[in-house]
């Protein structure tokens, strides 16, 4: 995968408008090709409703990745914005260090464990994704020193992973793009394999048997780096910006017995599954997962505030507090760590996901969306699709039956995603893969007008290439 692909699609209103000149002029945007950028000018967004957002020339879009895998109330939740402007009103801000704390930021870390599906101790919060996988790196290495094992701290994550892109998130990050020209990965680092079946496995190798194989090389990994010096493994129950790879059949288990093998840590990557969108609150429900610290982000404020969270288990959490109590602190925190704002909000979301029956509706509308998907097999350049719950993505490839990538890599998804959007679906490319994550609240009918603009986009596509 290249930077490209994450590149924003075409921008319709790049021309003769004034924001687009001063956007040139004055911002720096994250993930953007900066010389295309001063070229095609940015696609302002000025407005939203439902799962709909309208640019500035009036046009609307079904916003089928949520924004970022985030939006998943839509863009138009009156209670958050009531949520918000109560709390402002009440207590604008307030920190959290040095024992302080306030209402909604207690009130959260409660809702959070209560909602956790496996035992964890407590929760730490921070603003974004990358801070929160960024604050595990710290524990793991907090956690090894406090109990007396300061050589085992390398971390293993996997090629296409994506946690974030601060320091140590961004080496997690399996992907090329996130490491070219910022002198990453850090050392401690390490990647293995991507569990994608229908791209890895070899000839004749079943799902299962492919990931025992995976299995098997994570643990080659471990003995050739040292099992005294591995503390912990890092992924997404789904790998998201990595194409939305499902995870084989029994590779978790597998992967799991490995780690409990070997003493190391799993920290399960929820920012993106967090909060129903595999049809399951957590995704760690859905992979029978065991792990010691999950983060989460995005969908725990449906997007409306910044804010993420790190739950840590007990046995982390009591070696941490012995070793701050030696030191004297805990040495690591955020100026908006719990956030009272960003904390009322992230619970107006969990009350409404609970009242509204969100994880349920999920349940309801991921049978279409998934046959849906499916069906876009049919089109002669598409090699697979994938997906989970209110996730997928369908691959764009030269030839089917060899699985033989476009050429050059990048530019067919990003033009389907260009056809997409003339057809009023914004949709990403990662790579020539074409990720949909539309917001939980998407109606059956909207998902069927969504697949029916998304299939018209593609006969278009399939037909200007001659
Ligand atoms: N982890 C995962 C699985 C993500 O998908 C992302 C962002 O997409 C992050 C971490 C980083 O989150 P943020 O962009 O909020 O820093």
């Amino acid at each position: 995968m290249t930077t490209d692909a994450i590149i924003a699609p075409t921008a319709p209103s790049a021309k003769g408008n004034s924001a687009a000149s001063r956007d040139i002029a004055s911002y720096l945007h994250p993930y953007t090709n900066l010389a295309a950028h001063e070229k095609t000018g940015p696609h302002v967004i000025s407005k939203g409703h439902g799962i709909y957002v309208t640019d500035d020339n009036g046009r609307d879009f079904i916003e089928g990745m949520a924004g970022l895998w985030c939006a998943s109330l839509g863009f138009g939740e009156r209670r958050l914005v009531e949520a918000a402007t109560k709390q402002l009103e009440t207590l604008p801000y307030y920190h959290t260090f040095a024992s302080r704390s306030t209402n909604p930021a207690i009130d959260l870390a409660e809702k959070l464990l209560e909602l956790v599906p496996v035992p964890m101790s407590k929760v730490f919060f921070a603003n974004s994704g990358s801070e929160a996988t960024d604050s595990a790196v710290k524990m793991v290495w907090y956690y090894h020193n406090a109990i007396g094992q300061p050589e085992k701290k390398k971390i293993i994550s996997r090629k296409k992973g994506y946690h974030g892109v601060t320091v140590a998130a961004a080496s997690m990050t399996g992907l090329q793009g996130n490491h070219k020209m910022f002198d990453l990965p850090i050392d401690r680092i390490i990647h293995t394999e991507t569990p994608h079946y229908w791209r890895e496995a070899q000839s004749g190798e079943e799902e299962e048997d492919f990931a025992t194989r995976l299995a098997e090389q994570l643990e080659d990994l471990i003995q050739a780096e040292g099992p005294e010096t591995v503390g912990a493994f890092i992924a997404e129950p789904i790998m998201g910006a990595g194409g939305v790879i499902v995870p084989p059949r029994t590779y978790f288990e597998k992967v799991q017995e490995v780690l409990d093998r070997y003493n190391i840590l799993f920290i399960a990557d929820e920012v993106i599954c967090g909060f129903g969108r595999t049809g399951r609150m957590f995704a760690t429900e859905t992979f029978r997962l065991k792990p010691d610290m999950i983060t989460v982000a995005k969908q725990l404020s449906s997007a409306y505030q910044p804010i993420s969270a790190l739950f840590i288990n007990d046995k982390i959490y009591q070696a941490a507090k012995k070793a701050s109590d030696e030191i004297g602190t805990f040495g690591h925190g955020f100026t908006y760590s719990g956030h009272p704002v960003a904390a009322a909000v992230a619970l107006e979301t969990l009350r409404i996901y609970e009242e509204d029956g969100i994880v349920e509706h999920v349940r309801n509308v991921m049978s279409p969306f998934q046959k849906r998907l499916k069906d876009l097999n049919k089109f002669e350049h598409i090699g697979e699709t994938r997906g989970r719950g209110l996730i997928g993505a369908f691959e764009l490839v030269a030839d089917k039956c060899l699985k033989t990538p476009m050429q050059p890599v990048g530019a067919a998804g990003k033009a389907v995603v260009a056809k997409c959007m003339d057809y009023g679906v914004i949709l990403r490319a990662l790579g020539d893969s074409v990720a949909f994550c539309p917001p939980l609240i998407i109606t059956e009918e909207q998902v069927h007008d969504m697949f029916d603009k998304v299939e018209a986009a593609l006969v278009d596509w399939h037909e200007s290439l001659g």
